[in-house]
């Protein structure tokens, strides 16, 4: 069965009353009964000694004395001399002119005693004095306090749960996928960090609900507009009439095109790759500085085409990682700077390594970045020069971010006094790289 706290906060309330109260009553009896019996016994005995005094001094007849003393709280009648309850006590009876009995949680007391020739039997009860009107106003607080507790106790208890059933309603809202919902921060301490809690929860999942929305709208439109010029250059490559050079333009263009989609594919699987991967692996001992040499080796044609000058001056250095993973870094930071340097333009590459780290710092004399793009460069499919557009899909550095925070390092932009950017790199020694 499904009881509400509230419900249970109220029963547990009037549990706690009654057996409260039932202890205050048995309590009550204890103390009281013992009073009321006397009190009733003495009632009765008062009578029993006026009757005998009237029989003795003024010899009067039984029905005159139980008709002089119809005025007093007590009853007087004639019991049956040959009863067993007679025989029994007649002796006491005799002995002490009386035999007094009490019985009753209300104590009723009935003095036996012989006049003339008969026994009477004079009744009082206890309930003729004001002993039992305690009683009744004792029981009747008790009930009073009982139903108004409970009652008040429904009313608290709903008020003090209205911020956990507000804070209720607001996650079922979240399991149906309304991120954007809060909740209020009032009441006591403890329901302010839940709430507090709750909201920075449901913060942090709308943030991620935005960034998966804008994920999905931008790989959609990175692959939309290649594919929209492969299906266009191909329709044209079905026009009988075009020339032999029209003809290889346009299937360069669809190779392009293709290369760019695959390189885009290649990338959003190894971001996604790395976003779910909290540590590096495959690490090996390898030459930083041999790998730098050779990815400068490797876009030799990009940067020879715009006859870039370069100068590169790289410490020898060993690092214990993922080898193809800081391929990726230097890769990306060196294309970019070949492809951001104006023709006859220069590039510096250093390497070196200081006491506690080691640090890259590839410079180009191309545009420089400004303070409000210099962060954002890193998010995914950020690309800030529009003209170049075509030529990257704003990931590589969202790549190298990735890949420099899993090795515990630090990537930022700067820009140079002289023009051009600074993109410096600072990794943590790793126990390895000291064995070099
Ligand atoms: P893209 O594929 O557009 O190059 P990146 O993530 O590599 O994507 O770079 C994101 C943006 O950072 C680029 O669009 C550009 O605006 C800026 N950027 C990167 N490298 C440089 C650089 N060397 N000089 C100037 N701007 C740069």
């Amino acid at each position: 069965m499904n009881i509400s706290l509230q419900l249970k906060v109220a029963l547990l309330f009037f549990g706690v009353m009654l057996v409260s109260a039932l202890i205050a009553l048995v309590l009550l009896v204890l103390i009281f009964n013992p009073i009321m019996r006397q009190n009733s016994e003495n009632q009765v005995l008062s009578v029993a000694s006026s009757v005998n005094q009237l029989s003795q001094i003024d010899a009067l007849s039984e029905t005159e004395i139980r008709s002089l003393l119809s005025i007093t709280p007590v009853s007087i009648d004639v019991v049956d001399s040959t009863s067993e309850f007679i025989e029994k006590h007649k002796y006491e009876i005799r002995l002490n002119n009386y035999y007094v009995e009490t019985t009753g949680l209300f104590p009723s007391s009935t003095a036996y005693m012989k006049l003339g020739s008969n026994y009477i039997a004079i009744s009082g009860t206890s309930k003729d004095n004001n002993y039992w009107v305690i009683y009744f106003v004792v029981i009747l607080s008790f009930i009073i306090c009982i139903v108004l507790g409970t009652f008040i106790t429904i009313i608290i208890t709903r008020y003090l749960l209205r911020p956990i059933n507000d804070l209720s309603r607001a996650a079922a809202e979240v399991a149906r996928g309304n991120f954007y919902v809060r909740v209020s921060e009032k009441g006591a301490e403890e329901y302010r960090t839940l709430q507090k809690n709750f909201n920075r929860m449901a913060e942090e999942l709308s943030g991620t609900e935005t960034l998966r929305g804008d994920f999905i709208s931008n790989v959609s439109h990175e692959f939309k507009t290649p594919l929209a010029s492969i299906q266009g250059f191909a329709k044209l490559l079905q026009n009988d009439s075009i020339s032999a050079e029209e003809r290889t333009e346009y299937t360069q263009i669809i190779i392009d095109e293709t290369v760019r989609l695959s390189k885009l594919a290649t990338n959003i699987l190894n971001l996604s790759k790395l976003e779910n991967q909290t540590t590096i692996a495959n690490k090996t001992r390898f030459s930083l500085d041999e790998q730098i040499r050779r990815i400068i080796l490797m876009l030799e044609p990009e940067w020879s085409k715009k006859n870039i000058d370069l100068d590169i001056a790289l410490d020898e250095v060993y690092y214990y990682g993922n080898e193809d993973l800081m391929g990726q870094i230097w890769q990306n930071i060196i294309n970019n700077a070949i492809k951001f340097t104006p023709v006859n333009g220069s590039i510096i590459v250093h390497l070196f390594r200081s006491e506690s780290n080691i640090t890259a710092r590839i410079s180009d004399n191309g545009p420089s970045i400004s303070k409000a793009m210099q962060e954002k460069i890193f998010e995914k499919f950020y690309q800030g020069d529009h003209s170049r557009k075509t030529e990257g899909n704003g990931l590589g550095l969202a790549l190298v971010k990735r890949i420099v925070d899993l090795c515990g390092g630090k990537v930022f932009v700067e820009n140079l006094f002289e023009g051009g950017v600074c993109f410096v790199v600072e990794l943590p020694f790793v126990i390895d790289d000291m064995m070099s």
